[in-house]
């Protein structure tokens, strides 16, 4: 039993050491990657399930390696978090995604928002509203062209603060909306009082609208959205019978491989001409 138990802490530590290794190997190309600018933002178009149209874009950051492989952000993100370098990252994204958008704006392609994701460190960022004036100011991309991703869990960890720093971004007209609504510790009491502008659904709601339990829900928080006069979006819609059910729970805007699946900016531009065109 002694000789087990020794086994068993050998295999614990080496367990444990390869997933440091790999923690180490992700922090070392993470930081190689910002150094040579690997990472580039995909769009993913949102569609207005009324008009049919185009509602505007979240931002999507990937890991381009120079073999032009592309690594998806779940893989790298939570590593990014725990280092800090999500910070950077994020700064990369927000200039990326204003740039391409003004680009797209001037051209007369497009005249909606871009979605950016902001992470709990990021929020949290004394100066983050000053970083955010001078990237706008920079790109000279308009405020309300702006939109802010914030999940549950970030504006939870300290609620007034949040408020606080909620107002600040509304004053400069950038539109907020809480992410992946639905997943995290939320507080309805605390919903109103979060000057947001929409709300996003998250997938796995969706996906449980087969059910009619799920599709109850799905309305449920519809519901609330609209008496707090939000608009929502649902996220991860593949399906037409899904479009169909939130269209008749009267969901504002779909986000979902059904309508496009995250596009390189020069994939998008191909997209935003073949919109222009229709
Ligand atoms: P998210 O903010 O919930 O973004 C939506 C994710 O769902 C994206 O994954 C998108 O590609 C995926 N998706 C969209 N439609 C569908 C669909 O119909 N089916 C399925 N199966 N998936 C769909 P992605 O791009 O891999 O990003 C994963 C997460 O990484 C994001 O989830 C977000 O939390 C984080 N993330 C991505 N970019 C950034 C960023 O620039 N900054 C920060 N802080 N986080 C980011
Ligand atoms: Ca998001
Ligand atoms: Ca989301
Ligand atoms: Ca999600």
């Amino acid at each position: 039993a002694k000789s087990q138990g020794a086994n068993r802490y050998l295999f614990f530590n080496d367990s444990m050491n390869k997933q440091a290794v790999k923690r180490l190997q992700l922090e070392n190309l993470i930081r190689h990657g910002l150094k040579e600018d690997y990472f580039a933002v995909y769009y993913q178009p949102k569609m207005n399930i009324v008009s049919g149209q185009l509602a505007g874009v979240e931002a999507l950051v990937r890991f381009i390696t120079p073999k032009g492989g592309v690594i998806s952000p779940a893989s790298f993100i939570p590593v990014a978090e725990e280092t800090g370098q999500i910070i950077e990252i994020g700064e990369v994204v927000l200039r990326k995604a204003c740039q391409a958008v003004k680009g797209w704006i001037d051209q007369g392609l497009f005249h909606g928002r871009v979605a950016v994701n902001l992470s709990s460190r990021q929020f949290s960022l004394p100066f983050l509203c000053e970083q955010i004036d001078e990237i706008l100011q920079q790109t000279e991309l308009p405020s309300y062209h702006l939109e802010l991703e914030i999940t549950e869990g970030t504006v939870m960890q300290s609620p007034p603060q949040a408020i606080d720093t909620m107002k600040k971004l509304r004053a400069r007209g950038i539109h907020l909306a809480m992410d992946d609504f639905g997943t995290g510790y939320s507080s309805l009491a605390y919903l109103k009082q979060f000057p947001l502008n929409t709300l996003k659904i998250d997938k796995a709601f969706i996906d449980d609208m087969k059910s009619a339990r799920g599709r109850n829900m799905v309305d449920t928080i519809m519901t609330i959205a609209h008496n707090l006069s939000l608009s929502v979006v649902a996220e991860g819609v593949e399906q037409p019978e899904q479009l169909q059910q939130l269209s008749k729970l009267r969901c504002d805007v779909i986000q979902g491989y059904y309508y496009s699946k995250p596009l390189s900016a020069q994939e998008l531009t191909q997209f935003l001409q073949q919109q222009k065109q229709r």
